[in-house]
């Protein structure tokens, strides 16, 4: 099937961390929001076959797609501006791009030619751009090229995206360059310079840029936009202005306001229309304008960096808007919590998440946090290793199994009450071999998350090799903690929470992962209103006692 898709290839230039992944996100929005049926795809340079490896230091979040892609956090915010899911095919790493064709080597697929960077590397990249495109499913896909053109490893990238152009035909693939247009506080000037530069060197990989995306800190004048459109071959329309934003989710509005629907949906060939982003609009309104605010302690190793829990942080921001309330989300470092300063280090705080994560380090400070907030009624929110920090927590200190422990930290435990998975137990490699992505999950009658969820049957994406061992499932739960999700092929839990308490809920999945401006995830919605309850509680209790 040829593919009647038009194709949008947003590269980067000057420097990284410029944001490409927000601007092509906004421009999906504007595009989707004309009734387009838009997709975003990502490529990276790296030889990792996936960022399922990587350290979140190093890369940030570990996203995770319905089909159980292990992605880069890019595809976290294309579904929370679009809402609708991506899946394996919208990430490629250059590992990915290799691995495919040694294999096609090693089956002899090349019929004695010699394996080369071009045209076989470029042509299994231009197969995997295409692949979404020939769906059927999309009218514009937009590709995000990872790293600065200039990189040694962004080349067969670049190659690539000139062949396609090609290929495609006028009108049917489009360059957005994305740089940045920095001020010289000393000159008091704006300097145009570094853009020429990245510029040309896309023209040194023989591809000219359509529109150019300039990340700047103030407005850029009209003779700045003249003379970048005159150095770079763009028209001056096609010179679009970023300017930091408070919030990303303000992009949309601002490459709105600049035109960059209208240029690239002209240069494509395409109509263009108003885009209705009223119910986006009513999200900003709701966001910017709370009648509140509560903190949120976010308990996790991985303190220190924005990027590592990307998507619990954005649907906090999503709830908090659904709920009126500004969420400040304070990081707490595991490692420094201990049973003395616990009540100093969490005292203050509305709600408590523990987060997600792998490996022995801060360990113990989590089951002490989580022990403070199950005896002082704080609300409790446990993702994935939070959930199992729960479990070992209560059977510890309310079973009085003192030596209770997930085997991923004591192997040697007599009380493991969270333990490798079965099918977990053969496996040796690390790369793409956890439970991952959607699985179903029925909700028992009458609990906290049925309330929540309205809903008996739902599915969340899961990243993870242990579990809750069933065979501790009949104790804890006459002891007061019930398993009220379960998978419904194999009775793995999924939830547990403690009816008695106000709100504690832990859950074996990510729900992070499915929220979005259009649907807040109902489980962090209700998080919030529980925090912002025990706020109301403590401050009143506080006042009563002066
Ligand atoms: N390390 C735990 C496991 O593999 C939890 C994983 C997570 O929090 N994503 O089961």
């Amino acid at each position: 099937m040829t593919s009647t898709a038009k194709y949008i290839f947003v590269t980067g230039g000057v420097t990284s961390s410029l944001g490409k992944g927000i601007i092509a996100a906004s421009l999906a929005k504007l595009l989707q929001a004309q009734g387009y049926r838009v997709t975003i795809q990502k490529l990276d340079p790296y030889i990792n076959v996936d960022p399922g490896t990587l350290n979140p230091y190093e890369h940030g979040e570990c996203y995770v797609t319905e089909d159980g892609a292990e992605t880069d956090l890019d595809l976290g915010h294309y579904e929370r501006f679009l809402n609708v899911p991506t899946s394996q095919a919208n990430n490629v790493t250059t590992g990915r791009i290799y691995q495919s064709v040694i294999q096609k080597e090693r089956r002899g697929e090349f019929l004695g030619k010699t394996v080369q960077v071009v045209p076989h590397i470029t042509d299994e990249i231009k197969e995997r751009i295409q692949i979404l495109g020939n769906s059927g499913d999309y009218d514009i896909i937009i590709t995000e090229i990872g790293g600065t053109v200039g990189d040694i490893e962004s080349l067969p990238y670049v190659e690539a995206v000139r062949q396609l152009r090609w290929d495609l035909g006028e009108n049917n693939g489009i360059v957005i360059h994305l740089t940045l247009v920095p001020y010289l506080a000393a000159a008091g000037e704006l300097k145009t310079k570094p853009t020429q530069h990245s510029v040309k060197t896309l023209m040194e990989s023989g591809v000219q840029a359509d529109v150019l995306v300039c990340r700047t800190e103030h407005d850029l004048p009209s003779d700045i936009r003249r003379k970048l459109a005159l150095f770079c071959n763009v028209r001056e329309e096609a010179v679009i202005q970023s300017i930091d934003a408070s919030t990303i989710y303000d992009v949309p509005n601002l490459m709105l306001k600049e035109g960059l629907d209208k240029v690239v949906l002209k240069k494509l060939g395409l109509q263009s229309d108003t885009p209705d982003i009223n119910r986006w609009n009513e999200f900003l309104t709701r966001l910017k304008n709370p009648k509140t605010e509560i903190t949120i302690g976010l308990i996790g190793k991985y303190v220190e960096l924005q990027d590592s829990y990307k998507s619990i942080l954005e649907a906090f921001i999503h709830a908090g808007a659904a709920n009126e309330v500004k969420v400040n989300v304070e990081s707490v470092h595991s490692e420094y919590i201990n049973k003395d300063n616990v009540d100093l280090k969490l005292g203050h705080l509305d709600g408590i998440l523990v987060a997600p994560g792998f490996g022995e380090r801060g360990i113990e400070g989590k089951i002490d946090a989580v022990q403070y907030v199950r005896e002082n009624n704080v609300p409790y929110f446990g993702i994935c290793l939070g959930m199992q920090m729960a479990v070992i927590e209560f059977a510890r200190n309310v079973l009085g199994l003192k030596d209770a422990d997930s085997t991923e930290m004591n192997a040697n435990t007599s009380n493991p009450v969270i333990d490798l998975m079965e099918d977990q137990k053969t496996i040796t490699d690390k790369g793409g071999t956890m439970r991952l992505g959607a699985w179903d999950c029925d909700l028992k009658l009458g609990s906290t998350v049925r309330d929540i969820y309205k809903s008996e049957h739902i599915s969340e994406r899961h990243r993870h090799r242990y579990e809750f061992n069933s065979k501790y499932k009949e104790a804890i739960e006459t002891a007061g903690m019930k398993a009220t999700g379960l998978n419904p092929d194999t009775g793995l839990v999924e939830i547990v929470e403690i009816p008695e308490h106000p709100w504690f809920v832990g859950v074996q999945y990510h729900p992070e992962y499915k929220s979005t401006v259009a649907n807040p995830h109902p489980l962090f919605v209700a998080f919030v209103k529980a925090a912002l309850n025990h706020k109301k509680k403590t401050s009143s209790a506080r006042m009563a006692q002066k």
